[in-house]
């Protein structure tokens, strides 16, 4: 079966094509770094490292750029509002320049811990003034935009598919913008959007241009830096759904009419995710930075609880939710663990060495196909419990011996090309004198010693670990619950 995507633009499941043979540059619009990114964000770039991850896993080459949005983002997405950098500038009494770079770097630290690839590129709006000042030059020669009291506005009028991301009609839209749109008069048209912005003089961030100081427009940066790295027209353009109007549609109508190609070939989006069944609000307390789930349940188990829906599916964040999550993150870390104790294995019957060279088969068969499904992740879960059950269960059997143990191994491998989980295996990391601890405790239990047992489970617990008895001997894990 060949992959099959979802094309937001064609409203429907396509087969896919690549341009180049092997080959997909995808692009996902990155965050505005204006304060710590909420769970939601984090939600659209592991979902989106997820799915290159699967391609990947199905042979393709990714060419990842993900953009930083450092300046010209303004809190109402239309013309109008202050722009979120400057307002948090203003709040933290620090250069807006700082704040940008600031949670610039509190962002990737996010993504580092949630275990997501990084991108290839990563290009700031502020590195790319003057491609956008070039770009906005050539939409003005070819009559797709005009400037007015140093802004300059594209003609929306002039691009007949406007819409057709959204599906937001032209006529409709006339009523929205005009209620929207505070400088109706220096529009030709109030569905008119500004692609660069004539600056006041205390405007912290601005740049000269033909058209005076200014500052661009957010949708202008993305088509800007889309084009810089990936070409005219690439494979994949992705982002969260709230990012298809304006800001899609809006870099679709640019980039076509300067280059007079189409943008991408698929556009896929990301749905919402809600807390307790409702959208994230910060005046309910339900509103989560990336950082406090971390530091709450662990990066492994919210990277887990992230991935584990459908993209296009809701996903609804709540605390039974994650505990679940975080149980199957611990039964994938300690299966490995429980695995990789094995030694002075038995011979065993040729047929069961059979038997699970093909359960394993069937496994990687499913997963490519829950891939090549638009990219069915619930399928990839299941297939991924699926495996651990088998691993144990052989275990329980005794019915590992060195070759299985090579195959578990190297499928477990395979699939963390996905799931990214290993990595937070600490029992690798473990200190001594935690390990010293538990080997007392193992002696205390064989002398029947249960009162100094207890004691010495005691002092592990107040150092932060947790000890579990198993066939193999003591795993120690990380107490995450202290
Ligand atoms: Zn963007």
């Amino acid at each position: 079966m060949a992959l099959q995507i979802f094309d937001s633009l064609k409203k429907k499941k396509i087969y896919f094509n690549s341009i180049e043979p092997n080959k997909i540059k995808m692009y996902t619009c990155g965050p505005t770094v204006y304060n710590d990114i909420h769970i939601g964000n984090a939600k659209t770039f592991i979902i989106f490292d997820f799915i290159k991850r699967c391609l990947m896993y199905i042979g393709y080459e990714v060419i990842h750029v993900q953009n930083i949005t450092d300046v010209g983002h303004l809190v109402d997405d239309s013309d109008d509002g202050d722009d979120k950098i400057l307002k948090q500038a203003k709040k933290e009494k620090i250069d807006p320049y700082e704040i940008a770079r600031k949670y610039e770097i509190n962002y990737k630290k996010d993504m580092a811990d949630l275990g997501i690839i990084k991108p290839d590129y990563e290009p700031r709006a502020t590195d790319f003034i003057q491609k956008i000042i070039d770009f906005i030059k050539i939409l003005i020669e070819k009559d797709f935009a005009y400037q007015k009291n140093g802004s300059v506005y594209f003609r929306v009028n002039k691009f007949n598919e406007y819409g057709k991301l959204s599906g937001n009609k032209l006529d409709e839209l006339k009523q929205d913008a005009s209620e929207r749109t505070i400088k109706l008069d220096e529009k030709e048209d109030p569905r008119d959007f500004s692609i660069w912005k004539e600056a006041e003089s205390n405007h912290l961030m601005q740049w000269d241009s033909p058209w005076g100081s200014g500052f661009p427009g957010w949708h202008i940066e993305c088509s800007v830096m889309a084009k810089d790295l990936l070409g005219e027209t690439f494979d994949i353009k992705s982002g969260g759904i709230d990012l298809k109007f304006p800001h899609h549609e809006d870099e679709i109508a640019q980039s076509e009419c300067c280059n007079g190609k189409e943008y991408a070939n698929y556009y896929m989006h990301s749905e919402h995710m809600l807390i307790d069944g409702e959208k994230m609000s910060k005046s309910k307390g339900t509103f989560y930075t990336a950082r406090e789930l971390i530091e709450k349940y662990g990066a492994g188990a919210v990277r887990l609880a992230l991935i584990s829906n459908n993209y296009r599916q809701q996903i609804n964040f709540s605390n039974e939710f994650i505990i679940q999550s975080k149980k199957i993150f611990d039964r994938y870390i300690e299966t490995y663990n429980r695995l990789q104790k094995l030694n002075n294995l038995n011979l065993i019957e040729n047929n069961i060495e059979e038997k699970i060279k093909n359960e394993i088969d069937n496994f990687n068969k499913n997963i490519i196909e829950a891939i090549n499904d638009d990219f069915n992740n619930s399928i990839i879960i299941s297939q991924t419990t699926a495996f651990l059950k088998l691993v144990n269960n052989s275990i329980e059997n005794n019915e590992v011996n060195n070759n299985i143990k090579n195959i578990f191994n190297h499928f477990y491998i395979k699939i963390d090309q996905l799931m990214n989980l290993l990595k937070y295996n600490i029992e690798i990391k473990i200190p001594n004198e935690i390990k010293e601890l538990a080997k007392q405790r193992d002696e205390a239990r064989n002398n029947k010693d249960w009162p100094q047992s207890d004691i010495l489970r005691e002092k592990i617990l107040k150092l932060g670990y947790a000890i579990k008895d198993s066939k193999e001997g003591t795993i120690i894990i990380k107490n995450e619950n202290r």
